[in-house]
């Protein structure tokens, strides 16, 4: 990930990625920084970056002119996602950064004296964004703090990689309380369970603890914790048609935007915030049609079980894209994974992959020719990845959150299989004559694995009519939800209704 920082002291932003895990980072090249110095494009003799304020008041405010040719040094002319460090943005959350940590690139634009003139920031800022309450004399303090929470979620920045997932903010708690060595300090003891070596136990004292803590010290915030808590439990009701909603709010990505679900109802509208998805349960028509209205501007996606949102949902822009069943798997043990050349890959891995999707043409089975034939496993696209339509931005950000595995064969990538933004099982795809081989059903597995190792039920969605993806599902011993889902996207505003 690279940061383009726009500031009056580029050495202050060089110091944070200078030390520990962030040093160490930008030495293996996983996060990189571009200190602009606003100064440099000044085209005021003196060096001047700042002027009087229309209108009068106190103090000097930044010009349009430097910050506009500094913005273009460093973008390039590509649109680069572009914050600017303000008392009057957005509050800085794990949610944002976790959001942000998504992109390739990103521009800081630092503030001094009273700010900037408010004609450039409308023509390059996409983000205002506060880091707190208070006003600091400029914006460097906020972008280090900023680029500091967003690289350690870049895949590989922080060495475990659970580790981002278990501390504070994560799912709305707090993290629990942590113990080293010595056993025993100033008559202190840890406490005993920490040393019992009972896994088990140890989590459950932990989750415990994290409840506590929160409830103590951040009562908002176990505000919404409990509620999600109670939602995932009256979803549990019906648990192969919910799993979609359960595992998001259980993962902390979904927002509860309206439910009736606490006063016995069955509504809820429910959103992924960072991946731009809503997922819509409505008891009737009538009902339906008030939720549609409070689905978010912003939202690309939405996902329901309900046949009758379909045309509510069209008439508020969505068409739908994907007709589809379900799936989970519900054991706790692993699953075997036959093909043993399978792993995580990277962004390095991009034109190999696009080409491994793009040659693979639609649907599942085909052609083969590595395994003469003894083999059963059907292989081919099972879900949102489409062979032709294979958006590649969107396999871009899925390699860049570290959520795609690649199965290789002799050397070349011989298919795909990952995690979908909002947390679904899927992508999964392999080249067209390296199917019939299981390579499939391995990848698959391999997801499957790792989701259970981070303590998630693993769920995806197969299109309809894809039967060779549904015996698969079968075999690996996946369910199935007895409704059908649609996922409907939101049209272009030039695009023409079909
Ligand atoms: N006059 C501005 C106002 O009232 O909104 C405050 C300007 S402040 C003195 C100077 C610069 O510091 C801002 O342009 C901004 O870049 C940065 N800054 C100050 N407080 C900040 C905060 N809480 N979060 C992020 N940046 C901040």
């Amino acid at each position: 990930m690279k940061f383009h920082v726009l500031t009056l002291f580029p050495e202050m932003m060089r110091c944070c990625l200078s030390y520990g895990i962030m040093g160490r980072a930008a030495e293996k090249g996983l996060i990189s920084l571009h200190a602009v110095d606003i100064r440099d494009y000044t085209q005021d003799r003196h060096g001047k970056v700042d002027d009087y304020p229309y209108g009068g008041g106190a103090g000097m405010l930044m010009q349009a002119q430097p910050v506009y040719d500094a913005y273009l040094a460093a973008s390039g002319g590509r649109a680069v996602r572009t914050v600017y460090l303000t008392p009057q943005g957005e509050r800085f959350t794990q949610q944002k950064a976790r959001e942000l940590s998504g992109e390739e690139e990103l521009v800081l634009l630092c503030g001094h004296y009273e700010g900037i003139d408010e004609r450039v920031l409308e023509d390059i800022v996409t983000d205002y964004i506060s880091i707190g309450d208070y006003v600091l004399t400029g914006g460097e303090l906020g972008a280090a703090v900023m680029m500091d929470a967003i690289a350690r979620l870049v895949p590989g920045v922080l060495g475990n990689e659970n580790s981002a997932q278990e501390e504070s903010f994560f799912n709305d708690l707090l993290e629990y309380p942590q113990y080293s060595r010595p056993e025993v300090w100033r008559g202190k003891a840890v406490p005993e369970v920490l040393l019992s070596g009972d896994h088990n136990r140890i989590a459950a004292w932990r989750l415990e603890q994290a409840r506590e803590r929160t409830a103590l010290r951040r009562p908002d915030l176990y505000g919404v914790y409990q509620a999600k808590q109670l939602a995932i439990k009256q979803l549990s009701a019906d648990k192969r048609n919910s799993i979609h909603m359960m595992e998001s709010l259980k993962r902390g990505r979904g927002e509860i935007i309206y439910t009736s679900l606490w006063s016995g109802g069955e509504d809820i509208v429910l959103y992924d915030r960072e991946a731009g998805v809503c997922m819509l349960a409505a008891e009737n028509p009538e009902k339906g049609k008030n939720m549609a209205g409070i689905v978010p501007e912003a939202a690309r996606l939405v996902l329901t079980a309900q046949p009758f949102l379909e045309d509510i949902l069209t008439e508020r822009g969505y068409r739908l894209f994907l007709r589809c069943r379900q799936v989970l798997y519900t054991q706790k043990s692993p699953l075997p994974v036959r093909h043993r050349e399978i792993r995580r890959l990277s962004l390095e891995d991009f034109e190999e992959v696009r080409l491994c999707c793009a040659a693979g043409g639609e649907g599942p089975g085909g052609a083969h020719d590595g395994c003469g034939g003894q083999c059963e496993e059907p292989g081919g696209t099972f879900d949102r990845l489409g062979g032709p339509g294979v958006d590649e931005a969107y396999l871009r950000k899925r390699l860049q959150a570290g959520a795609l595995y690649g199965a290789f064969f002799q050397g070349r990538l011989a298919g795909i299989a990952g995690i979908h933004e909002e947390g679904a099982l899927g992508l999964l795809h392999v080249a067209q004559e390296c199917r019939r081989c299981g390579i499939g059903a391995s990848l698959e597995a391999y997801v499957i694995n790792r989701m259970l190792e981070k303590g998630w039920t693993p769920y995806g969605h197969v299109e309809e009519g894809n039967e060779a993806s549904m015996k698969l599902q079968e075999k690996l011993g996946l369910y199935v939800a007895s409704k059908t889902f649609l996922w409907m996207e939101k049209k272009l505003a030039n695009e023409a209704d079909v």
